[in-house]
């Protein structure tokens, strides 16, 4: 049995008002996995990738890091990166100065550096707008520079909550489109927050589906897409079938809670 990646152990999350984020969550995420942590608002989601980022503890139960503690993530072979719902990039210095800046904060040589920031920039898009200002570009090329950002370290995990969410669908399939490309590309494991089923079945390995009152797990499931994943795969009878499989389980579970099915695009 090989170690998982991330390990998950019966972790709870209440915060100090009062609120149970998660309850009883347990979840191993294997290396090379792109999974999605499907689910409608207020079910746990950011709060889960944001205990993988290290950023909230668990007031119950353990998470391990390639076997190991959170203080073990960023050695070689255990880097992580994350991007936020926003953009999040500094609004006086250049795109280039933006994605340069976690290899400035880890001491990386200037010519180096540079070098890796171009490599990043071309990788998403963006060769050509290095010395622009985030405000000279659209929505979804301030995201394309927040996913360079977190891809110029060269991640082995990659956590993004909701990147594109704010993005108008035609934007947001061919960010989603590229995004994969990369994961293909690339020796990582993606885990992906959204409230689209859609975007889940296109760019999944595998779907975690989470409830609210309190967060939960309540389904788990492996999407066996192509490998190479087009408009065509958007419109296939698998996927279809997936999305409403999905749909199914998620409408079922809030059936079963009285509650109104809100919050996920089908
Ligand atoms: P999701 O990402 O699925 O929308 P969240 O993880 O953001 O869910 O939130 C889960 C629940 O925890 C929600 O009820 C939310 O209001 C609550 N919550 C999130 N962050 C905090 C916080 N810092 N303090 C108190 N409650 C919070």
């Amino acid at each position: 049995m090989t170690t998982p990646l991330l390990a998950v152990q019966r972790v709870d999350k209440r915060y100090p008002n009062g609120t149970v984020a998660l309850e009883d969550v347990r979840l191993d995420i294997e290396a090379g996995e792109f999974v999605s942590l499907l689910g409608p608002s207020g079910c746990g989601k950011s709060t889960l990738l944001k205990m993988f980022a290290g950023i909230e503890a668990p007031s119950h139960g353990h998470l391990r890091w390639w076997g190991g503690p959170f203080s073990t993530v960023g050695t070689p072979g255990r880097r992580m990166s994350m991007v936020f719902q926003e953009a999040t990039l500094m609004p006086w210095a250049s795109v280039a100065d933006n994605v340069r800046l976690p290899l400035d904060l880890a001491g990386v040589p200037r010519r180096e550096a540079d070098a890796r920031v171009s490599e990043a920039l071309a990788g998403v898009g963006l060769a050509k707008f290095g010395a622009a200002r985030p405000r000279e570009l659209s929505g979804g090329m301030q995201m394309r520079a927040s996913l360079a950002r977190a891809l110029v370290t060269e991640p082995d995990l990659l956590l993004l909550d909701e990147p594109f969410g704010a993005l108008d669908e035609f934007t947001r399939n061919r960010l989603d489109s590229d995004l994969r490309t990369l994961w293909q590309r690339r020796n990582m494991t993606v885990v992906f927050v959204t409230h689209s089923i859609y975007e889940a079945v296109y760019l999944s390995s595998r779907v975690v589906v989470m409830q609210a009152r309190p967060g939960r797990v309540i389904a788990d499931v492996g999407i066996d897409g192509p490998q190479s994943r087009d408009e065509g795969w958007r419109v296939s009878a698998p996927f279809i079938d997936y999305c409403s499989t999905l749909s199914a389980r998620i409408s079922e579970a809030h059936a079963a809670q009285g509650d109104h099915y809100e919050g996920v695009q089908a």
